[in-house]
């Protein structure tokens, strides 16, 4: 088989944006507690044993060792964890709120949502217009959802869609400043 040759493929700046634990995330700033040093995960069902976790904060995770699909009965008892049901409505408005942010800097046509808090960019035709390159561009995103919303958000910069989401999942998410760009 012949190698591929890459270099024919088309060449953009993608921003694969995620926020970090989204719905755990939400509640923590609904009670005014700051979601990275906060014990709390988002149940369904809570009143039964099959109770379903549906997101944990980050210290939720590394503390009880809890993950997103855990169930009610694998939670340990802790006295700072706080257990909240879920509210689809926020969170649609809040996936809403970050999509507006980022709309102030790509066109609606170039802003692809991926699920409920992830989404690809394309801002390889307007990230002049705000910023001095694509990476620039991608700390003012962050910032400002993290000023105007307090939701952490990681982010990724790639030639294309694919290039932007793995190097996510793989690097910018245990970056300490939650930003990759693979190429
Ligand atoms: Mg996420």
């Amino acid at each position: 088989m012949k190698p591929y040759n890459y270099q024919n493929e088309p060449t953009r700046d993608i921003l694969f944006i995620d926020c970090k634990s989204f719905y755990a995330s939400v509640e923590c700033i609904e009670r005014g507690l700051d979601p990275m040093d906060t014990m709390l995960v988002v149940m369904s069902k809570a009143e039964n044993a099959g109770g379903l976790v549906l997101a944990a904060s980050p210290k939720a995770k590394k503390v009880l060792g809890i993950s997103n699909v855990s169930r009610k009965h694998e939670i340990p008892d802790h006295p700072d964890l706080i257990i909240a049901p879920p509210r689809m409505a926020l969170y649609i408005k809040k996936n809403l709120a970050i999509g507006n942010i980022i709309k102030s800097y790509v066109a609606e046509e170039d802003y692809y949502p991926y699920s409920i808090d992830e989404s690809a960019s394309d801002c390889t035709n307007s990230w002049h217009l705000f910023a001095d390159s694509p990476w620039d561009l991608a700390v003012i995103i962050r910032d400002r959802i993290k000023q105007e919303l307090g939701l952490v958000v990681t982010i990724c910069l790639g030639d294309n869609p694919l290039l932007a989401k793995i190097g996510m999942d793989i690097e910018a998410k245990k970056n300490p400043d939650f930003m990759a760009e693979w190429r």
